[in-house]
């Protein structure tokens, strides 16, 4: 497993930038996986290993360049509820642990680095070093991940009975009889010009 520092450093990279989100989202990665015993997160472990982030924000570009799990590879889920969080899953084990980010970090990282006036630059060094029981909050939990969210190929590929385009991964929706895709149910993002 790699260091902290090289972690960070290659998380800065491929983020674009340091900041204290990578440091959070690479010492939460680091300890999610402490927690569910996954130790080659990109090599041996590679296959036992799901991520779901609570938050679309840099952190979770750090979680992902820690643990190597991603949206394409369907080892990394993205749930929107707006909250630095992560849950990271053992699958050979179905150990999980839900680790977050505890907003009393924020206040806490003036103790470690008074001297630094910004309130940025102080929060990205004084989470370099302060105690994992202050930076996070940790849950041991249960996750279900539905066989169709699973990585692997597609169990099910559809096509809409309205626009034809093909689902997978049982993302259609039943309407009066019809098989639907998101867009054709009501759910569709854009518009034609
Ligand atoms: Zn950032
Ligand atoms: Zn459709």
């Amino acid at each position: 497993m790699q260091s902290f520092e090289e972690s960070l450093e290659i998380s800065a990279t491929i983020h674009g930038h340091l900041c204290a989100g990578q440091v959070i989202g690479v010492r939460m990665a680091l300890l999610g996986l402490r927690l569910i015993g996954i130790d080659d997160p990109k090599g041996a472990d590679r296959k036992k290993l799901h991520v779901t982030v609570e938050i679309d924000r840099c952190a979770t570009d750090a979680i992902q360049s820690v643990t190597g799990c991603s949206l394409g590879k369907r080892s990394l889920r993205w749930l929107d509820f707006g909250i630095m969080a992560a849950t990271f899953v053992n699958l050979q084990t179905g150990k999980a642990a839900r680790v977050l980010a505890r907003e009393e970090a924020r206040e806490l990282s003036k103790k470690y680095c008074p001297a630094l006036t910004d309130k940025y630059q102080r929060q990205l060094e004084a989470y370099r070093i302060m105690p994992e029981e202050e930076l996070f909050a940790v849950q041991e939990v249960k996750v279900s991940i539905p066989e169709c969210d699973m990585p692997g190929r597609p169990i099910r590929r559809v096509q809409c009975a309205q626009c034809g385009d093909y689902v997978q991964d049982c993302r259609e929706v039943e309407r009066d009889g019809r098989t639907l895709c998101r867009a054709c149910a009501g759910q569709r993002y854009y518009e034609l010009i």
